[in-house]
């Protein structure tokens, strides 16, 4: 039997202490959709309301009229009910871990102190005249500055603009813009994997650029002391200003519909969109799926390994586990520095029970061969998660076993920076497992599969992954762009959301998400996935990593170019290139059988991971020249590197 259809049953002591078993998952999601506004009045009643909402659900998926909102006259705030409502019970609890990438560096934050901290933030951005509904921008490393400036936004009714500290000036620039934000904070310089990055001279550099002269004050942190520039009337630094702040301020009372937050997605696929989350919907949402999906219970240390400039590290670093008065660890650095046993060690120091990556960080861990987990234990761990591509099923096994010692459930969870929070995912307790899969929908969540004719497909199949119905974790709109909001998610389909994604269903009712739409290749008449390829290659000892794209071709009209990143010390051959090609089609099927190999040093890849095919298929098509967007990509060079290496001149 193949690992894709191993089934991983859910351990009968684990469903007994989880908080839900299948019956109670069965349950609660037949209520969810049967009755929406009922379900989540009650689920509401979790979070602390200054004025409970009464209207709970408001939506409208109309191509004519876009509108999204849910429970909204109620009154809350974001920090408030992920600081304040602790203070009583837990204030001495950790509420953030620190781990630096000095593996000598760490720091632990109470809840009583994180709730001080972000109350002199506040006061601070208060005095530099940020009021409620400003924008403030954030490019930041990963450190307890970044969480605290976010939630002291969301304090003073601010909305937050985090920007990934790996972008560039101009992307940084570009978002500044858009958003309109007066505000940057910052920090002098970033450490990852022992080099600094020059976040604060990145600033100085975006802030030459067409339309930045609207910020006119710079935040700095002080991180690692390096030499920077100085604009007297422009830069302060954080800790002369929050230092002297009183550690109270009361939290603004925001409506349920306020922003909270604006977010740009990772580029993979083109411009990026900076989406709109509001307060409300967006934390019951983040809280609640951050409870269930990873079945946190009280006490636990729980590690997202995202970076807080995604939206895994907003819902997941941030705010879900925060409402939830959990312990979250964050790391500065990265899992290969200073040796790559680093993960499995960060584990074991601080007895982490929850562990969420990434299918990227996990195929790279695996390339580097299983000793690499030979300094540490992790028998701490209780819980996997994997998040931000189809994870193949041979990275699903090593994971499960080489990470979680065999005895841990791994939750796939699919969704996107304009969902807000986790869709589809197992539910630990609940949800036997089948590796590659990301199984069934989370609570008030429904998705179908829709032909290219957008006619709803039943059964075991496959097809365009819609959503039927909102759900109070979506994205209310694109800043400053809700054309594009409709054209984007609600003009594909008449009355639903468009996700992007290709996507199978099983027997069981499971999901498969196959990759994105656009990638789909089209081989003699018969549609194919990227995720299935690439899953058949990984799964060969000699590769690392694979990525595949069509291109075209006389007489099937597709032709299938894969590229394929070897693991340390296999040496290219046109052996194994033969090997590859038979492997592939013995595997799936004479129709995938690879036309083009080529050796890929490396991948163009989003600075979040993941793969970027669109720019692939341009140089397997020979169309080297307009790239399209490339200013989200991690390494332009590996780009060149293909182009000069390419097969198909
Ligand atoms: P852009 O929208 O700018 O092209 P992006 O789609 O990469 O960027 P994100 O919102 O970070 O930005 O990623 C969401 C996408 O990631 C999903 O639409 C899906 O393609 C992929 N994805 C996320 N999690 C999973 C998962 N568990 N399994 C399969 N695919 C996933
Ligand atoms: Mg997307």
């Amino acid at each position: 039997m193949t690992e894709q259809q191993k089934v991983y049953p859910v351990a009968e002591d684990f469903a007994a202490n989880a908080w839900a078993d299948n019956e109670t998952y069965l349950s609660l999601y037949q209520r969810s959709v049967d009755d929406p506004e009922g379900f989540w009045a009650e689920q509401a009643e979790s979070l602390d309301w200054f004025k409970a909402p009464t209207k709970i659900k408001n939506t409208s998926f109309a191509s004519s009229n876009v509108d999204i909102r849910w429970f909204e006259d109620g009154e809350l705030n974001a920090a408030y009910n992920c600081l304040d409502r602790h203070l009583e019970t837990r204030g001495d609890q950790p509420a953030i871990i620190w781990e630096g990438d000095d593996p000598g560096q760490d720091k632990t934050i109470t809840y009583r102190e994180l709730h001080a901290e972000v109350c002199r933030l506040s006061n601070a951005l208060k005095e530099m005249g940020v009021t409620k509904g400003d924008t403030v921008t954030l490019y930041m490393p990963m450190i307890p500055e970044a969480s605290v400036a976010m939630l002291a936004c969301a304090r003073i009714g601010a909305v937050h603009s985090v920007v990934f500290g790996g972008f560039s000036p101009d992307a940084l620039a570009q978002r500044v813009v858009d958003a309109q934000s007066r505000v940057v904070i910052t920090a002098d310089e970033s450490v990852r994997g022992g080099k600094h990055v020059p976040l604060k001279d990145n600033v100085d550099a975006a802030m030459t650029r067409d339309g930045t002269d609207i910020v006119d004050k710079v935040l700095v942190v002080r991180r690692t002391g390096g030499e920077i520039e100085w604009h007297d009337d422009r830069d302060v630094w954080y800790h002369e200003w929050v230092e002297r702040q009183s550690s109270e301020c009361e939290a603004e009372k925001m409506n349920a519909e306020d922003a909270l937050f604006i977010l740009y997605t990772s580029g993979s696929t083109g411009r990026p969109k900076g989406l709109k989350h509001t307060t409300g919907g967006y934390l019951l949402y983040a809280a609640l799926t951050h409870r269930y999906v990873f079945d946190y219970h009280e006490g636990e240390v729980y590690w997202c390994s995202a970076d807080v400039g995604w939206v895994t590290g907003h819902s997941y670093i941030v705010y879900g586990p925060l409402a939830n008065g959990a312990t979250t660890l964050m790391f500065e650095g990265v899992p290969s520095y200073p040796s790559h046993g680093r993960l499995g060690e960060i584990i074991d120091k601080h007895q982490v029970s929850i562990l969420y990556t990434s299918p990227t960080a996990i195929r790279a861990l695996m390339a580097h061969g299983e000793n690499i987990m030979d300094s540490s234990q992790r028998d701490s761990l209780r819980v996997l998660g994997s998040v931000g591509e189809p994870i193949n099923p041979e990275a699903w096994s090593w994971f499960h076993r080489v990470i979680g010692n065999s005895r841990c459930p791994i939750v796939d969870t699919w969704w996107q920076t304009e969902t807000g929070g986790i869709m589809i995912t197992p539910l630990p307790g609940a949800t036997d497992l089948k590796p590659g899969s990301a199984t069934r929908p989370f609570f008030g969540v429904r998705p179908a599969l829709l032909d290219n004719d957008g006619n709803v497909l039943e059964g075991a199949t496959s097809g365009n992954l819609v959503l039927l119905d909102s759900w109070p974790g979506q994205a209310r709109t694109i800043w400053n762009d809700h054309e594009r909001f409709v054209q984007t998610y609600f003009s594909a389909y008449e009355g639903v959301y468009f996700t992007g994604d290709g996507c199978r269903r099983d027997e069981d009712g499971y999901y498969w998400i196959t990759g994105r739409i656009d990638d789909v290749l089209n081989v003699s008449g018969h549609r194919m996935g990227t995720a299935e390829i690439e899953s058949s290659l990984v799964a060969h000892s000699a590769v690392a990593e694979a990525a595949v794209v069509g291109y075209p071709h006389d007489i099937k009209g597709q032709g299938i170019y894969i590229y394929v990143t070897l693991g340390d010390d296999v040496e290219p051959s046109e052996e194994l290139r033969k090997e590859l090609t038979q492997w592939v089609r013995k595997d799936i099927g004479p129709i995938a059988t690879p036309d083009v190999i080529q050796w890929a040093p490396g991948l163009p890849k989003t600075r979040s991971g993941k793969i970027m095919r669109r720019i692939l298929r341009k140089i397997a098509a020979n169309e080297c020249e307009g790239l399209g967007d490339t200013s989200t990509l991690a390494d332009p060079s590996v780009v060149d590197e293909l182009i000069e290496h390419r097969a198909n001149r």
